[in-house]
């Protein structure tokens, strides 16, 4: 059996709630790649100080996130409202998680774009200009910005569409795989994506 387990506060709607998103995220990644083993996931609730001394600078604005340690964290004070962007922050986060229990050494590119793409939590308007980052880039040195995330996202729509096979095999052993700017873009185009 799959779980889920709340360390540090007692809300039955976050349980519930994460409960709901685990079961959807492991169908969403069960359509990518297919694995029997039992998920297992921790979310620890924390108080807001000790949310923001545990992360990097960048990440003050957040309100979960998932950790090395393969738990993911909540700053108490988020649990005013569970509103849409909430939802799609967990469900980020829980997606992470799960991949991190199939393959703990995860590229980060590979695992960003995932959650982004399954969580659909960053959506980019067609009229802005949208930078992307070349795949090399993107593997060696992934930063924290939209462009990033959107660009790690739109080379995974690219392997599920064309070559779902290496994108198994990508989320199990890190192997190496090559795509261009060019083909990405032109992949793009004729997709209307
Ligand atoms: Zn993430």
């Amino acid at each position: 059996m799959d779980k889920i387990i709340v360390n540090g506060n007692k809300s039955k709607r976050l349980y519930e709630l994460a409960k709901k998103l685990l079961d959807l995220s492991i169908k969403q990644i069960k359509c990518i790649i297919n694995f029997n083993k039992e998920i297992s996931i921790k979310i620890i609730v924390i108080t807001r100080k000790k949310f923001i001394k545990s992360l990097d600078e960048n990440f003050n604005n957040y309100a979960i996130m998932f950790m090395e340690d393969g738990n993911i964290y909540i700053n108490q004070d988020s649990f005013k409202n569970f509103d849409l962007e909430f939802c799609k922050i967990l469900h980020h986060e829980i997606i992470h998680a799960i991949l991190y229990n199939i393959n703990k050494n995860i590229d980060l590119w590979l695992s960003e774009g995932l959650a982004t793409l399954l969580a659909r939590n960053i959506v980019k308007d067609k009229a802005n200009k949208i930078n992307i980052i070349p795949l090399n880039k993107l593997k060696k040195y992934f930063k924290f910005n939209i462009d990033y995330y959107y660009s790690a996202m739109l080379y995974i729509k690219y392997l599920y569409v064309t070559q779902k096979e290496i994108l198994k095999e990508l989320i199990l052993s890190n192997m190496d795989v090559k795509i261009t700017k060019k083909e990405l873009v032109s992949f793009l185009l004729t997709n209307n994506i």
